[in-house]
């Protein structure tokens, strides 16, 4: 049993329910548990290791719920600058093609990286295309590496072109090729254990990227195995619906309850395009939303209705979506976009800035059905916590005057402490897990390659 000390921190952000926070406060743990939490006084004294979090603000790590890390390889790719999604996937989706596991591997790691020093402590990712000798474990063990907890989703596209797909025909897998895989992948990594470091859920690209039998099949088989969930893309441009209304007949919403992919162990990303009682078919059924603005703002553009949906009890969660959409990770800087866009369509009182960390720390543990064990500082809850330096330039004249609305009206280049699990990983704003300039270096040499070779 080894136990950490974090101790006279400026203040401790807890995002308990009642929003706690604790002026001199400190974080007692306990291996990957926290034990207690409250004034540094009242903590014990003693500890195997002890961190003086003076300077600091300490929160709980946040939660990113939507993701491609591979895209960190693609960003800011001439041609899919200025486009909307259909255009944009057009412009992109033929470099996919030339990802190997080692591309995968690096990029990501340098999005976990990225995540992680922007205040990220849980992330899932989504990765949806199989190409070369790609396979998920590469980023199964990459988030081992780098110390990160992960819900890795197993992607799939099993329609292409000539089954009226959207996707080359070379691009794509068959569902009995995307079934086995999903059941090797739970059988070998998903861990329903409270406190886990890794669980599957399974995700088809889109709805409408594979059969109606394969959407099916995904939940019967996660639904069969506890603590898998489920995930894709729904409702995510105009551009979809209309797609969608000239195929199926159907809006989006009305194909998922036919295939049954509503319930607290679902959760979709963007979910922009709903009317009211679609936000309430959410709210009955806990189905989860991962919202993700800059994305929404880059290729929409869209506001989705993350005011409503709170206010009808939707579990919503930030993403920062895939890097080539938005074209950063930076999980706190996702949450200030997610704050501001709603001001954009309900004026100054749209979304408050505690309700913009909410998202991005208990919303996402409600929607990745962790609610229990991550998302706030409180005793019992994973070690997951994070430290926010107080006193830099960005920070000056904020932080003295309310730091939990600085750490969104004010600007966090990148955090200064970061515990997951209860293992150290970020100390000084520096990564102890990884080689950053190496993972850079090599990260660059894949990106050129993988867009320039091909006459980009
Ligand atoms: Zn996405």
């Amino acid at each position: 049993m080894a136990t950490l000390l974090l101790k006279e921190a400026d203040v401790v952000i807890t995002m308990d329910p009642l929003g706690t926070t604790i002026p001199g406060g400190g974080v007692y743990i306990r291996d990957n548990v926290i034990e207690q939490v409250g004034p540094t006084p009242e903590l014990p004294d003693a500890a195997d290791k002890i961190v003086d979090a003076r300077g600091l603000a300490l929160a709980p790590g946040l939660i990113n719920t939507h993701h491609h890390f591979f895209q960190s390889l693609f960003r800011a790719v001439p041609g899919a600058q200025d486009c909307g999604l259909f255009d944009w996937l057009d412009r992109l989706v033929p470099l996919y093609g030339g990802v190997d596991a080692e591309a995968l591997r690096i990029a990501s790691l340098t999005s976990m990286a990225e995540l992680m020093l922007s205040g990220c402590t849980t992330s899932s990712d989504h990765h949806y295309m199989f190409t070369n000798d790609t396979t998920l474990d590469a980023q199964i063990e990459a988030a081992s590496s780098i110390g990160l907890r992960l819900h890795a989703t197993r992607g799939s596209m099993s329609m292409g072109e000539s089954d009226g797909g959207l996707i080359a025909d070379e691009l794509v897998e068959d569902d009995h090729v995307i079934v086995a895989d999903s059941v090797r992948l739970i059988e070998t990594y998903h861990d329903p254990s409270p406190l886990a470091m890794v669980r599957i859920g399974l995700a088809p690209s889109t709805p409408f990227a594979v059969t109606k039998e394969l959407m099916r099949e995904s939940a019967s088989l996660a639904r069969s195995h506890p603590g898998v969930t489920l995930h894709t893309h729904v409702a995510e441009t105009l551009d979809e619906l209309e797609y969608c209304r000239q195929r199926f007949g159907q809006r989006p919403t009305e194909y998922m309850e036919e295939v049954v992919w509503l319930g607290p162990d679902v959760w979709w990303a963007h979910a922009v395009h709903l009317d009211d009682a679609e936000v309430e078919m959410l709210a009955e059924t806990g189905t989860g939303v991962a919202h993700c603005a800059t994305s929404n703002m880059r290729l929409g553009p869209d506001v989705c209705g993350v005011r409503d949906m709170l206010a009808a009890g939707v579990n919503v969660g930030i993403g920062v979506d895939g890097s080539a959409s938005n074209d950063t990770g930076h999980l706190l800087a996702e949450a200030r976009a997610a704050m501001l866009l709603q001001r954009v369509t309900h004026g100054a009182g749209g979304l408050g800035v505690e309700a913009g960390l909410r998202l991005a720390t208990v919303g996402g543990a409600a929607v990745l059905g962790r609610r229990r064990e991550l998302g706030s500082l409180e005793a019992g809850k994973a070690a997951d916590v994070i430290g926010i330096d107080l006193h830099t330039v960005a920070m000056a004249g904020g932080a003295v005057h309310d730091p939990v609305a600085a750490l969104l009206l004010c600007s966090v280049d990148r955090v200064e402490l970061s515990i997951i699990n209860g293992r150290p990983v970020i100390r000084d704003g520096r990564i102890l897990t990884v080689d950053v300039e190496a993972l850079v270096g090599r990260h660059n040499e894949i990106a050129r390659r993988l867009v320039w070779s091909q006459g980009a």
